[in-house]
């Protein structure tokens, strides 16, 4: 930060703060991961400066053709990646990809399926508040509150009874494996669109450890800097041999949501889609998924209620409700042990969205700095000691700092970029 010392002292202090917590806290939100140099090397070139509204060969802007190179690449990548036959890479986000799709496929007002945001789903599959809630007339499907899994039953009956142009699958919070297949089935019984939100799973299904949805879906969307460990953005995928729906696409992208793409970022997408074909980046995946499992495992040992029993992926809820405990003070008190977690409703949650009942934990940033089963299992016994003096009403002073002093050694051990 040569230049940034010079020219804005108090950014600098800023970015500085944020690089000292990144590596003196544990981070287990699910959706979080650590780029790499190269990633954000890309993302911090002389590609920032650059207009390139339109796609490669037909630019509205002169001088594109090396950012042209750059878009082919991250395109192809991406197909290579996922084996789809078409890619657009310019969504700034995974809710500006949602917005695209959405866009291409239905029109306002009409009906559209997704999960709820209580349950698991995302605010654009939806939600009230959400662009998705308020243009279009969505009816929401959830989990079993028996099971903790989704009840295709449930999703069928609502189809057959809504009749939604648009049925959308997919998650920020739900641990088990969906059945892309079952969600086709559906949509094909009603004849709605099919979009799978890939988000949270996408570096999994890109390793081959979860299954793919490309073969289901007719639109798969994405953000590339969760499991996938890219840059912040968003990713539109189909392998549905379609070109007038992929000629719709990418109109709904641009000029229907976006002007110029940011060219930068595209470059950052194409080294992470690089990395994602590299067997590390297998092996990594494995162990985001062991080291999940060993965590979920611990906590069920020690008593709490893990939401499904288990996880087949990278994350897992833990419902603190038979503790009396809420996902807002269980947030509070890992922050200042310096475990950063995030709350979450379970099912049958009886408090608020902003209070909760839950915790949302991830493993794929711990993974990436170096934890294995074994660090793992110790730090999700530690999170549970903090959770046991919550849930007996005592002060949590103590422990929070004797958590703290293992989670700082345990990261002074496993540096991010060391
Ligand atoms: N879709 C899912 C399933 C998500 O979990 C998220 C983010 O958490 C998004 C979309 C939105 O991505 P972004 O925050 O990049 O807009």
């Amino acid at each position: 930060f040569t230049h940034l010392q010079d020219a804005d002292r108090d950014l600098l202090r800023a970015i500085r703060e944020e690089e000292g917590r990144q590596e003196a806290h544990i981070e287990l939100i699910a959706s979080e991961n650590y780029a790499s140099r190269a990633v954000m090397e890309a993302q911090g070139s002389q590609l920032t400066n650059k207009y390139a509204e339109g796609y490669p060969g037909k630019r509205y802007y002169g001088g594109c053709e090396f950012v042209d190179k750059v878009e082919a690449l991250a395109i192809q990548r991406a197909c290579d990646l996922f084996g789809a036959d078409y890619a657009n890479v310019q969504p700034h986000s995974g809710a500006q990809a949602n917005a695209a799709a959405f866009m291409a496929l239905v029109k306002p007002g009409d009906t559209i399926l997704g999960m709820s945001l209580d349950h698991g789903g995302h605010l654009t599959h939806g939600a009230a508040p959400n662009f998705s809630g308020k243009y279009y007339h969505a009816v929401q499907y959830g989990l079993n509150v028996e099971t903790g899994e989704i009840d295709y039953d449930e999703v069928e009956r609502l189809a057959r009874e809504h009749q939604p142009k648009l049925i959308i699958a997919g998650f920020s919070a739900y641990a088990r494996v969906v059945d892309w297949r079952r969600f086709r089935a559906i949509a094909d019984e009603v004849g709605a669109w099919l979009l799978v939100d890939m988000a949270h799973v996408a570096g999994l299904v890109a390793a081959g450890h979860y299954p793919s949805p490309l073969p289901h879906a007719h639109v798969v969307t994405t953000t590339t800097h969760k499991t996938l460990r890219g840059p912040r953005g968003g990713l539109i995928l189909s392998s549905h041999a379609d070109e007038a729906l992929h000629k719709k696409l990418n109109s709904a992208v641009f000029p229907g949501q976006q002007g110029g793409p940011l060219m930068h970022v595209i470059a950052a997408k194409a080294v992470a889609f690089k990395e994602a074909m590299s067997q590390e980046f297998v092996q990594y995946q494995q162990r985001v998924i062991d080291n999940a499992r060993a965590m979920a495992g611990v906590f069920m040992a020690r008593g709490y209620d893990v939401v499904s029993g288990g996880t087949d992926d990278h994350l897992f809820l833990v419902s603190l409700i038979a503790q009396g405990v809420t996902g807002k003070d269980a947030d509070a008190a890992l922050g200042r042990a310096h475990i950063t977690v995030n709350k979450n409703a379970v099912p049958n949650d009886p408090q608020s969205p902003f209070v909760t009942s839950g915790l949302r934990l991830g493993t794929p940033a711990v993974t990436t700095r170096g934890f294995g089963v074994e660090e793992c299992e110790s730090l999700a016994g530690w999170i549970c000691d903090v959770l046991d003096v919550l849930a007996a009403g005592d002060d949590t002073t103590a422990i929070e700092q004797t958590v703290r002093d293992k989670a700082e050694a345990l990261c002074r051990a496993h540096p991010v970029y060391a």
